[in-house]
């Protein structure tokens, strides 16, 4: 092992991994650089990120553009604050875009640094925003199984992935998670788009009225859901939750993290996915992974009342060390030129339809294969095995999907394995070409045809 792995091995506290197997084997892969879509490790063996990162990187590595703009402007100002109405250029100027690109309605951005801390920024704005008008029980927030909205306490605890729980006393008792819109695992034989969509709606409606509408403040979810399986809801989906929350005025918060900036072929999600959220929140493909950056977006109905309410409240007490570093919003700059130049929101939409297409045609021969599904640059096979009619879900222990993402690695391509069932996940930067896409799409084709 060289002195870099065992360093890692020795000193590095890693995120999702398992404590005991890292300590005896190490790093999997150490990334030393990237180009385009491909990392070469400190061997010099080169991968194909089929995974963009962590759904993030959306033009590519390596961009020139995006290191001269941090370079620059790390050494005109590397940093100042937004407290105490303090300003810096770059925020100000990117506030705006954000704003230019968002859905109508949408009126101020609040910055942070993850999607995590966006999403417990989302609760204290409703919160608050309650406590403004004088509700001050209406503060539960409901979001959904499978859902994935970050790690800190409260965004754990909004995820709906019990491997984010598991041993940190989550989720916190003012969160309730309704189910996923989940074609494989939540519709019933035989149902329809409508009559799925219905159940759905009816289900968040029971929870409300259970609860008591004067208790709930909102209701959180993802245009497409990324970690918790790629899971595109039915036609119609969000319209009927809308309706539901409308009639109990409880506000939908959209959680943006990955598909904002593009990856459905969209701005938004919201946008591809018929929601009309009160409340956005972005991070990932702002910045495209070059630097640490999110944003909470803020439509008028809810913005009005913080603003008449600073009356009571004076300052809101809210706000992070790095909140609208101008460093990162200079690349969050640089980045979203390069999206418009290359007109890489259209593509992500054109290439996805080919990596949806590609990943059908050549998973359906596989016994396993129970599902093959996404939305633009999104997508996601789920194995399993076939029962009758329907599917079951392979034994956790036999680690399937885990199995085949190894299998995948080794021949040079990097695909993920998603939690709560065997599925595994396809989100590639933005420009990726056809060949690439053949590419990722054959080797973890052969991978899966090894592993039963
Ligand atoms: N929300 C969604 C939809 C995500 O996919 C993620 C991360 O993958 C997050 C929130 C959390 O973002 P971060 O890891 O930057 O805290």
């Amino acid at each position: 092992m060289s002195d870099i792995h065992d360093l890692d091995r020795r000193y590095v506290f890693h995120p999702f991994s398992v404590a005991q197997n890292h300590q005896q084997s190490g790093a999997t892969m150490m990334a030393r650089s990237a180009e385009g879509c491909w990392i070469t490790d400190d061997a010099g063996k080169r991968y194909l990120d089929a995974m963009a990162g962590l759904w993030c990187v959306n033009v590519g590595y390596g961009r020139e553009r995006i290191a001269d703009a941090l370079a620059d402007q790390a050494r005109q100002l590397s940093y100042f604050h937004g407290f105490s109405s303090m300003a810096t250029e770059p925020a100000a100027i990117l506030a705006e875009r954000v704003i230019s690109k968002a859905p109508e309605g949408f009126s101020k951005v609040f910055f942070g640094a993850s999607g995590s801390d966006a999403n417990d920024t989302q609760a204290k704005i409703v919160w608050y925003y309650n406590n403004l008008r004088d509700m001050p029980q209406k503060k539960k927030i409901i979001a959904r199984d499978r859902g994935y909205h970050g790690v800190t306490v409260m965004s754990a605890g909004l995820t709906g992935l019990p491997g984010l729980h598991a041993g940190f006393d989550l989720p916190l008792p003012m969160i309730r998670h309704v189910s996923a819109p989940h074609n494989l695992w939540t519709r019933n034989a035989g149902e329809d788009d409508a009559a799925f969509t219905a159940r759905m709606a009816q289900e968040l409606d029971d929870l409300i009225v259970a609860e008591g509408p004067d208790t709930v403040a909102a209701f959180i979810a993802e245009p497409v859901m990324g970690a918790g399986g790629v899971i595109v809801p039915p036609e119609g989906y969000f319209p009927a939750m809308q309706q539901v929350l409308d009639r109990h005025d409880v506000l939908l918060i959209a959680d943006e993290v990955i598909c904002g900036f593009g990856r459905l072929g969209t701005w938004f999600g919201s946008d591809r996915m018929n929601m009309k959220p009160d409340l956005m929140s972005v991070a990932k493909g702002i910045t495209s992974g070059y630097a640490p950056l999110s944003a909470v977006l803020v439509g008028e109905k809810v913005w009005s009342v913080i603003c008449e309410g600073s009356a009571k409240y004076g300052a809101f007490g809210h706000g992070y060390t790095y909140t609208a570093h101008p460093v990162t919003a200079a690349a969050a700059l640089a980045n979203l030129d390069i999206v418009e130049e290359e007109n890489l929101v259209t593509r992500a939409g054109e290439m996805g339809d080919y990596m949806n297409a590609s990943l059908k045609k050549a998973f359906a021969d596989l016994p396993i294969t129970a599902e093959t599904r996404g939305c633009g640059l999104m997508a996601a096979v789920e194995f399993a095995k076939p029962h009758g009619d329907s599917w079951q879900k392979f034994d956790p222990a036999a680690g399937v999907g885990p199995r085949i993402v190894r299998a995948a690695l080794e021949d040079g391509v990097i695909c993920r394995a998603l939690p709560n069932g065997d599925a595994i996940s396809f989100s590639p930067p933005f420009t990726v070409t056809h060949e690439e896409i053949d590419l990722a799409v054959s080797t973890v084709r052969k991978a899966a045809g090894t592993v039963h």
